[in-house]
Formats: structure tokens, sequence, C-alpha cells
């Protein structure tokens, strides 16, 4: 399985769009690793996880094949997470369409999409699939096992292992500490992760937090607990992502904590294998 980081972001993007601090000024000079669109994955080819208002960026610049996409599954429902607008864009009066696409998502971001557009999933060419804390979807080749993040509940926030060639990937974000709840039914799901993208978005800014996201140490904490109840595998690949420019995620210093903890800082464009 491939996964590709089309967005390492929060849900001010680095930049900023008209920030003043002194993490986005650098941001805008020296570009590279340090410019984060807002947080979003492809999946192989046919699978996106999340679809924020950086999408048609991410699209041309890592050359993601809309016509290739089968499904979009969502995390929650914020909006670095699930922009609208290429939705209400597929009807027909806007768009010639003719693939349909599947969302796999709980409540909200589901609500969101039919209230904002104020369109049927027909009228867009979707095709719905409700997913739950505990539920297993299976969609094709792709197994989607969802456990509850600990979010914002209005979000109806989901941290996902997601399950294809007998490898399984688990994305940690948007999410704080999981809940007594939450550790036991990923310890009791029966597929270990071989791949797991942890999230950091107060990184530096708040180092132990842990409520609704993870800062830095935090995010050692919560990869050592997964290794401990063996829920992602002893020689998983650790990926962290999903940083605010509050955090101070200027790459280098990403590199310099992470990496001796053998986990590996995402940027934009970023390709990992299993
Ligand atoms: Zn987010
Ligand atoms: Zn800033
Ligand atoms: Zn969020």
């Amino acid at each position: 399985m491939k996964v590709q980081v089309l967005g390492s972001a929060a849900a001010e993007g680095v930049p900023g769009y008209f920030c003043e601090c002194p993490i986005c000024i650098e941001a805008r000079e020296n570009k590279g690793k340090n410019l984060r669109r807002r947080t979003s994955y492809l999946l192989d080819d046919d699978t996106l996880i999340d679809c924020g208002p950086d999408f048609a960026r991410q699209r041309d610049e890592f050359h993601v094949q809309t016509l290739k996409l089968k499904r979009i599954i969502f995390t929650h429902a914020h909006k670095d997470h699930l922009d609208i607008y290429p939705f209400l864009i597929r009807q027909k009066r806007y768009s010639v369409v003719h693939t349909s696409l599947t969302i796999i998502a709980d409540t909200a971001p589901l609500e969101r999409i039919r209230k904002e557009t104020g369109c049927t999933f027909e009228e867009m060419f979707l095709r719905e699939k409700h997913i739950a804390p505990g539920d297993t979807v299976q969609d094709e080749d792709l197994t989607v096992y969802a456990v509850r993040a600990a979010h914002p509940i209005e979000t109806t926030p989901l941290n996902y292992f997601l399950t294809r060639n007998g490898k399984t990937v688990l994305f940690q974000n948007d999410s704080g500490w999981w809940s007594d709840e939450t550790w036991k039914m990923a310890a009791e799901y029966d597929k270990k992760a071989d791949m797991v993208i942890l999230e950091s978005t107060t990184a530096f800014g708040r180092p132990d937090f842990d409520a609704h996201h993870l800062g830095a140490n935090a995010t050692l904490r919560f990869r050592d607990r997964l290794l401990e109840l063996g829920i992602i595998r002893d020689n998983a690949v650790c990926i962290v992502n999903h940083f605010s420019h509050h955090g101070d995620p200027r790459h280098e210093r990403l590199e310099k904590f992470f990496l001796p903890h053998n986990i590996i800082p995402a940027y934009d464009g970023m390709v990992a294998e299993i």
C-alpha cells in the first residue's frame, strides 16, 4: 500500500493566509518542506482521506488523477478536512461527471455535505457509506475500521485502520489522547498496523498537550502506547503529521526531535510504502 501525504498542516495552513508570525514569514520566504497545505492523504491511487480547502492545488501539484478516485473517507467534519465546494460543483449544471464517488464517513461530515450544498447525494454523483466507531466497512478490496477519536464530538471524529492486500495503516489525526474505550477497541482489533500516521498539531508550542490534539512529547507517548498494546507492529513505519504554525513546525526542527525516535515528520508530497 502506498500513502502520499497531500497536506501536512492543521486548519490555518503554513503559512496562514495573512499570518504575520515568524514561522509563516519564514515559510513564505524559504518555501520547500515548510510550505504546508491542509491535511489530506492519497491511498494508492483510488482513495482520498479527507478533502479540504487545498484540494485543487494538491491535485495539480501531486498529479492526483481524479478519474481513478473511487472513494473519499472523512475523518471528521472540520472545515480544514472537508470543503463543500468540490461536491457542490459536481452537479450536472456545473460539471460533466459520470464517475460515482463513495463517501465513507460518520454523521457530521455527511450532514455537512447534504446541508451546505442543498443537494442530494444522487445529484452530486455520490454514494454514501455511513461508518461509526467500532464499525467495519468493506468497500471493494479496502477494509475500513473506525474508532472514536478524541476531538470535538459534534464533528463525529474518527481514526481509521485501513487494510488492503494484508497491510494496514492507522490514521490518527485529528485526535488527542484516546479514551480508555478507544484504546480497548484499537487493541482488540484483529489487524495490527504496519504503518501509523500520528498527529502533532501543537508540536513544540504545547509539547505536553493531549486534549484534542497532541504536542510533540504527547506524540511520543502515544506511539509508545500503541507499541505497548500491540496496536502497531514493532517494526511499523511511524510518521507524524498535521502541524500548526503555532507549534513551530519547521521541518529541520521536527526532524531533529522526531527522527531519533524513529518517527518521520511528514511534508507535502511525501510518499511512504508498506
Ligand atoms: Zn485538522
Ligand atoms: Zn503564522
Ligand atoms: Zn479537527
